[in-house]
């Protein structure tokens, strides 16, 4: 039985950066799959329970909650705003973010995709690609344990946070520049009546613990976070490997005796797996490598970098104002396969600006520029 089945485009991936992708994708007509190794869409953001989007404005003093890009991005935030309020329009020390509640945005997602009329393929790892001169024609799927489909396409884009396609295409497809190394995240979510400010003492009593049982020191930078929307409470663990989340249980069952209020709440969900802040990065046209002005970019990142350095914690680099990552076609065109495109955590920039532009925000603004390049391509591959 022949499996192929062939699309304008294939989107790898269905974190914020995949979702946005097939979504700009489809309003330019192009017939899109969506490809996700998990059963449902969210990747990281929705594995890690976040609370607040980052990225999503320029944060200027005088101007705080001035949208960063136009688009897809644009329109979830206006989304936000219509069905949250002003509420959700919040600052963090320098930088505004939008608090937003969690089972709705990703049901707004859902909804979307299916009226798109993108062929999502849920379950579906890709294992294998078909390639030709200049670039992939198609990928194989693995499935529950079992080979699943070969999708067909004239663009591929990789959403897969960490350059799976690239990596595929040929060895040479990654830039290899040392990166700090940055922590891992594994994340609990509570729910509970807190009469305490558990939002310091969680990090106090975790250095105690740590320093007690004579633990990795980086598993003490645990913080909380939770919002407006949702009665609940996220702990985020930050860690190196996944056989430490077991470290992460042990010191979250000490908080729990030792904070009243966390040992009295309920355990909704746990992360499936531990999400890395970091990423395997694509070797582009171009690698973003410095700020630049911030007129005329077709995506821009005002995020500070964010290093969760393994001696120090959380480190944040800001960018002076006016100046932001502009991020260009180049940026998201594979310096090797003609027909590749990235977005999301994983573009070709420098380990110093992956740590700004990794935030939803910004991966849903340069899925959208992913897809552009990708329309692009399909109107030229069609004309000649
Ligand atoms: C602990 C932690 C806390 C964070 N907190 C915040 C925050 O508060 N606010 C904020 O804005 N950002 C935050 N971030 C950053 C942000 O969540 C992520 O960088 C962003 O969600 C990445 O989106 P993405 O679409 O690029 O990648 P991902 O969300 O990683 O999506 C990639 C998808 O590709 C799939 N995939 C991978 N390989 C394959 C394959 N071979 N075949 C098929 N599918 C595949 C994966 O299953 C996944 O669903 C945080 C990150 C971490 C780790």
């Amino acid at each position: 039985m022949d499996k192929s089945q062939t699309f304008d485009t294939v989107v790898a991936g269905a974190g914020v950066a995949g979702i946005c992708a097939c979504l700009v994708a489809a309003e330019r007509n192009m017939s899109v799959a969506l490809v996700e190794k998990e059963p449902g869409i969210g990747g990281a953001a929705r594995d890690c329970f976040h609370t607040h989007m980052a990225g999503l404005f320029q944060s200027r003093p005088e101007m705080p909650f001035a949208p960063a890009n136009p688009g897809v991005s644009l329109e979830i935030h206006q989304h936000l705003l219509s069905t949250l309020g002003n509420e959700c329009l919040t600052r963090m020390g320098r930088v505004s973010v939008m608090a937003f509640d969690s089972s709705s945005l990703w049901r707004y997602f859902e909804d979307r995709l299916e009226k798109s009329g993108v062929s999502f393929f849920p379950d579906s790892e890709i294992t294998g690609m078909g390639t030709g001169k200049k670039g992939i024609c198609s990928v194989q799927t693995w499935t529950k344990r079992k080979p699943g489909e070969t999708l067909t396409a004239k663009t591929f884009i990789d959403a897969t946070g960490n350059a799976v396609l690239s990596r595929m295409f040929s060895t040479g497809a990654a830039i290899l520049e040392e990166a700090d190394l940055q922590l891992s995240g594994y994340c609990i979510e509570v729910a509970g009546d807190f009469q305490e400010d558990i939002t310091l003492k969680i990090p106090y009593t975790a250095r105690k613990i740590v320093d007690r049982n004579g633990m990795n020191p980086y598993l003490a930078f645990v913080t909380t976070s939770c919002n407006a929307f949702s009665k609940t409470r996220v702990i985020k663990f930050s860690l190196l490997e996944e056989r430490e989340t077991a470290d992460c249980e042990m010191i979250f069952e000490q908080l729990r005796q030792e904070i009243p209020s966390l040992g009295a709440a309920t355990v909704l969900r746990r992360s499936k797996r531990i999400h890395p802040r970091g990423a395997v990065l694509p070797k582009g046209r171009a690698v973003l490598d410095r700020p630049s002005g911030n007129q005329g970019c077709p995506a821009r990142s005002f995020w500070p970098s964010e290093f969760w350095d393994v001696k120090k914690g959380p480190r944040y680099r800001y960018l002076d104002a006016e100046t932001c990552y502009c991020i260009r076609p180049d940026h998201v065109t594979s310096a090797v396969a003609d027909n590749l495109f990235f977005c999301g955590k994983s573009i070709s920039a420098t380990p110093a600006v992956q740590a700004s532009v990794r935030v939803m925000g910004v991966c849903m603004a340069t899925g959208e520029l992913a897809a552009q390049c990708a329309a692009e391509s399909v109107r030229e591959q069609n004309r000649t």
